[in-house]
């Protein structure tokens, strides 16, 4: 089994099967973050080289089952698993944890790319919490009379003219967002709709505070042939699908 990773559930779901002769899982990540969260597990590091790559790998390391449980915006990834998967007949099981949606009292703005979510700011100056990650500022360089508080595990390239950062590896607790609200004067958010439990606590805080959200909507899913939203799921899946494989990768 090929487990793709580099998210909480996926580290979950490897956990899971540590130590199940079941499978033989490799766990996948790419690299890009100097620390890594990894489990006990064979362990792989970096890009496979697009969908060729892939398919090389699949076919080098007679793997039985891909399961994709990258985060929900890793779609050059999970484009690739969904092609190479296809070229070489090996399934595919999507681990996707289900996205945040817009309460009753939100002030919520659902937009299709960070590039919109800049021009949603409007022209009048914000004071923006930005949780998007180090790597998608760009967009916003385009609004520089809004002011930035930027939250990220590793610091950014640049900030923008206006723009303060926060250091910080969640889960975060609610009463710690608000108060982060509060202390930079925010009056919006703009965030990914990564989903899950982990970084819901920053949409509580700004829903009690009143503050906008403009919400990066996801791409599209990758075709598998499940789609299951937690790892509890994932295991059902397996267990009733996988009785014997032998080699899977698990890319997460
Ligand atoms: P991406 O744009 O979909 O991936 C870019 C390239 O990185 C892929 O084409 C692949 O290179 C390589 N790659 C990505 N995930 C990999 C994995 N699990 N194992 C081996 N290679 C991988 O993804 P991204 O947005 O840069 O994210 C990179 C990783 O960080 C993902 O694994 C994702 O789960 C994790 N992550 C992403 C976000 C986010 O907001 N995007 C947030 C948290 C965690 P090749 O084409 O050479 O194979």
């Amino acid at each position: 089994m090929l487990l793709l990773g580099g998210t909480a559930e996926a580290m979950s779901l490897a956990q899971a099967l540590e130590g199940d002769g079941r499978f033989a899982p490799v766990y996948s990540i790419a690299g890009v973050t100097r620390e890594p969260r990894l489990p006990e597990l064979p362990c792989r590091r970096g890009g496979f080289g697009g969908v060729e790559g892939l398919v090389a790998y699949l076919q080098a390391h007679g793997v039985e089952l891909v399961v994709d449980a990258t985060h929900p915006f890793a779609a050059g990834m999970s484009r690739n698993a969904g092609a190479a998967v296809r070229r070489t007949g090996t399934p595919l099981l999507v681990l996707r944890r289900p996205p945040w949606t817009a309460a009753r009292a939100d002030v919520w703005q659902s937009v299709a790319s960070l590039e919109e979510a800049s021009a949603a700011l409007g022209t009048e100056p914000r004071r923006v919490f930005l949780t998007t990650g180090k790597t998608e500022l760009g967009p916003f360089f385009a609004a520089p009379q809004h002011f930035y508080l930027i939250r990220s595990i590793e610091p950014p390239e640049r900030l923008p003219p206006q723009g303060a950062l926060v250091l910080a590896r969640g889960p975060f607790a609610v009463a710690q967002e608000r108060a982060l609200l509060r202390e930079h004067g925010i009056d919006t958010l703009v965030s990914k709709n990564a989903g899950g439990p982990a970084n819901g606590a920053k949409l509580e805080a700004a829903r009690s505070l009143g503050v906008r959200v403009v919400m990066v909507e996801r791409p599209a899913l990758p075709d598998g042939d499940a789609v299951v939203p937690d790892v509890a799921a994932a295991l059902d899946w397996l267990a009733e699908h996988y009785r014997g494989a032998r080699r899977t990768v698990l890319g997460v």
